[in-house]
């Protein structure tokens, strides 16, 4: 039977199977011998030793996609931040270091704004207009009203998503609307897994439906810059890309440079000041960091 991955802890492999439920599986030794680990994640082929206790053995693991670093887990597919409107009040500046950190990764990325009650129309849409380029989808939801939900569970469906944002922010709240919709069985699959906000110090994955996966990111709120090189940090700002041909200095960075398209755009209100300043912000974090 082919399953994925959804825990390890010492030794055994928690593996999920389409509406058949969880194994427990531990992974034969073929592994250790060909150095490779089982991660989370991971599809993977098992034997069932005993239905009744619903153990099994993990035989092969199917080629990954990837395999991300911190966490250490496979076959991410793209990554959802999510940040609060307010309360609390967005740090723009972080979700600008948490997108760095996978755009560098090469995930595609999904920015959710929760708690649209708490803003009028005209915040929600400052906020839409600096991201508006970004090259991320961006969508807007309320745990509270439960409104967008479904938007955001069709953003998700059939895909494993790696979920990151700060405290407070409402994860909990919408992994649990999400959660609502789905059948009995993974219900009890997804209590089994047991989210809870004391528990998760291992990588584990959340079954939102037979084919749908979450994964909760805890200890996000102070994301340090990511290692990139400097050069790379222009990959997070999409909305720079049209402007940059026209800077006079080919491999300008945007800063200091005379006749610079970016800075030009930023002036002329077509590249939103906040996320420029992000940008020389960070900027700055690996210029500094590459003196010592
Ligand atoms: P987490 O720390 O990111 O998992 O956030 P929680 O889901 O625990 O939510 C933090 C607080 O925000 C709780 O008091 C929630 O009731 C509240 N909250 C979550 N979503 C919303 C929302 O859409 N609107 C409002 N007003 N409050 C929300
Ligand atoms: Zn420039």
């Amino acid at each position: 039977m082919r399953g994925r991955i959804i825990k390890g802890i010492a030794g055994f492999y928690y593996v999920h199977v389409s509406h058949q439920g969880v194994y427990e599986c531990k992974a034969k030794g073929i592994f250790r011998k060909e150095k490779i680990q089982p991660l989370v994640g991971d599809q993977v082929e098992i034997t069932i030793l005993d239905e009744e206790n619903r153990t099994g053995n993990v035989i092969t693991i199917y080629p990954r996609q990837n395999q991300l670093i911190r966490p250490l887990v496979a076959n991410v597919e793209q990554a959802l931040i999510i940040f609060a409107l307010a309360k609390p009040e967005p740090s723009l500046n972080l979700l600008d270091r948490i997108m760095v950190q996978y755009i560098v990764q090469k995930l595609p990325i999904v920015i959710c704004f929760n708690k649209t009650d708490l803003v009028t129309n005209e915040e929600a849409e400052q906020i839409q207009n600096v991201y508006a380029k970004c090259g991320c989808k961006v969508i807007f939801v309320s745990a509270k009203k439960q409104q967008g939900i479904e938007t955001l569970a069709q953003v998700l469906h059939g895909k494993m998503t790696t979920v990151a944002g700060p405290s407070g922010v409402g994860k909990s709240s919408l992994i649990n609307l999400l959660q609502k919709n789905v059948s009995m069985e993974i219900g009890c699959i997804s209590q089994k897994v047991d989210r809870g906000k004391h528990t998760t110090r291992h990588t584990e994955l959340i079954p939102i439906d037979e084919e749908t996966y979450i994964m909760d990111t805890p200890g996000f709120s102070s994301v340090e810059v990511p290692s990139v090189e400097k050069e790379q940090l222009i990959c997070a700002y999409n909305e720079f890309l049209e402007y940059e041909p026209r800077c006079r200095f080919g491999g300008c960075a945007h800063i200091n440079e005379p006749d610079c398209a970016v800075k030009d755009a930023v002036s002329d209100g077509k590249i939103s000041r906040i996320r420029y300043e992000n940008y020389i912000s960070l900027y700055e974090v690996l210029i500094e960091r590459r003196r010592y």
